[in-house]
C-alpha cells in the first residue's frame, strides 16, 4: 500500500491538534489520479477549518489547495496525463506528499509557472478574479478600497486591480505592511489602528469609494460600511479577526443603498467550463506581468502548524507555502 504524509486534525482547536502523519493511500478511483504534491498553498480558510468555523467533520486532513506531478491514472482517465504538473484548490486534503484527486477538478500549470509560484496564486487568484470579475467590474478611474492589503490575497488583489485601472487603498496593521503595500501597487495606505473611514474621506476628497474588499469582518464591517458612497459595494469575504456581525437591511439604506455580498469561491468555480474561465484569466494575468507570484514564508509540510501560528498573529506577508 502507497504511504502518505499528512497534516491531520482529530478534533477542532488550536495549531497543537494539527499532527504529522502516515496515512495508507489506497489506488486512485475511476476518474481519480494520484498526485506526488510538490508545493502546499497556505490559505486563511485552513484555520476556520482547523477551529471548526467552518464546520466539517474529524479526523481531517487540512488544505485544499497544492500543485504537484500526476503519478497514476485510475479507469477512465483521458483528460491528464502521467508527469503532467496540475494544480487545484477547494479539495479538503491537500496538506499531504501524495494524494488521490478527481481529475476533473486540476488544472494544467503553463510551463512558464513553477509549482510553487501556482500553489501560492491558484486559491487566492481565482478569489480575485471572483471579486472583480464575477462578482462587480472594475470601472477604470475608481479608487477602491482593499482590506489587509500586503497579505496574500491582497498581494493579487492590489495589483490586478491596478492593472484593470483602479487606484487602491490598502489598509494594513503596521509600517513596514505599509510600504510593501504601496509596492503591490497601493496609491495610499491606513493603518488598521487609524479611523479608517475618516482616513477614506480624507484619501476621496469626502466622496468614499464605490467599493470595499474587506476580509477581516468583524472589526472592519462597519468601517467599511461608512466608507461607501451611496450605491457602493460591500463585497464582505474572509473573517480573519472573526465573523462580521449581522447588518440589518435598514443599516445599507441608511448608508445609501448599499450593496452587500458575501462571496464563496467555491460557489464561482463549480462546472469546468468557470474552473476554466478563471484560471485562463489568472494564468494571463500573470502572463502579462500585472499579477506575480509573491512568496515571502516557506514552511515544511510537518511544521504547518507553526504557519499557521503565524498566520493567525498576522506576522506573514504575501503569499506561504508548504513543502511536502
Ligand atoms: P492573509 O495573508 O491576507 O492573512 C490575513 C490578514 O488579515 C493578516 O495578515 C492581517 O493583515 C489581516 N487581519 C486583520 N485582523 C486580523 C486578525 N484579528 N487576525 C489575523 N489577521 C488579521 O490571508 P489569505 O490571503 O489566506 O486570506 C485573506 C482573506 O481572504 C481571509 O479572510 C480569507 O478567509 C479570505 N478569503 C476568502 C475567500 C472566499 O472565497 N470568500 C477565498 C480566499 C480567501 P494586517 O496585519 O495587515 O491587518
Amino acid at each position: 500500500m502507497y504511504k502518505a504524509d499528512v497534516i491531520r486534525i482529530h478534533k477542532h482547536g488550536g495549531p497543537e491538534e494539527m499532527l504529522f502523519e502516515q496515512m495508507d493511500l489506497p489506488a486512485p478511483g475511476a476518474g481519480q489520479v494520484r498526485l506526488r504534491q510538490t508545493a502546499v498553498g497556505l490559505n486563511f480558510i485552513d484555520v476556520y477549518t482547523r477551529t471548526g468555523l467552518y464546520p466539517g467533520p474529524t479526523p481531517a486532513v487540512l488544505g485544499v489547495e497544492a500543485a504537484g506531478v500526476v503519478e497514476a491514472l485510475g479507469d477512465g482517465v483521458t483528460s491528464i496525463n502521467v508527469g503532467d504538473r496540475v494544480v487545484y484548490n477547494g479539495l479538503g486534503g491537500a496538506y499531504a506528499s501524495h494524494r488521490n484527486a478527481p481529475a476533473d477538478r486540476l488544472v494544467r500549470i503553463p510551463d512558464a509557472i513553477s509549482d510553487e509560484d501556482a500553489a501560492a496564486v491558484f486559491l487566492k487568484g481565482l478569489t480575485v478574479w471572483m471579486l472583480t470579475f464575477e462578482i462587480r467590474r472594475i470601472q477604470p478611474g475608481e479608487t477602491i478600497l482593499v482590506w489587509a492589503a500586503a497579505g496574500g490575497v491582497g498581494s493579487i488583489l492590489v495589483p490586478w486591480a491596478n492593472a484593470q485601472g483602479a487606484r487602491v487603498i490598502g489598509v494594513v496593521s503596521t509600517a513596514e505592511k505599509a510600504q510593501l503595500a504601496m509596492t503591490y501597487g497601493c496609491d495610499a495606505t491606513i493603518l488598521a489602528s487609524e479611523d479608517v473611514a475618516v482616513r477614506v474621506r480624507e484619501l476621496t476628497g469626502g466622496k468614499g469609494v464605490p467599493v470595499v474588499y474587506d476580509s477581516v469582518g468583524k472589526t472592519s464591517a462597519e468601517p467599511s460600511l461608512k466608507s461607501l458612497q451611496p450605491r457602493g459595494w460591500f463585497i464582505t469575504y474572509g473573517n480573519a479577526s472573526g465573523p462580521a456581525d449581522p447588518i440589518a437591511p435598514a443599516r445599507l439604506n441608511q448608508g445609501g443603498s448599499l450593496v452587500m455580498t458575501r462571496p464563496g469561491l467555491f460557489h464561482f468555480t463549480k462546472t469546468r467550463e468557470e474552473l476554466e474561465r478563471g484560471s485562463a484569466a489568472l494564468w494571463g494575468a500573470m502572463r502579462s506581468g500585472a499579477v506575480k507570484a509573491d512568496v515571502r514564508q516557506r514552511f515544511a509540510l510537518k511544521d504547518a502548524a507553526a504557519a499557521h501560528r503565524a498566520l493567525e498573529a498576522r506576522e506573514t506577508i504575501g503569499a506561504t507555502v508548504l513543502r511536502p
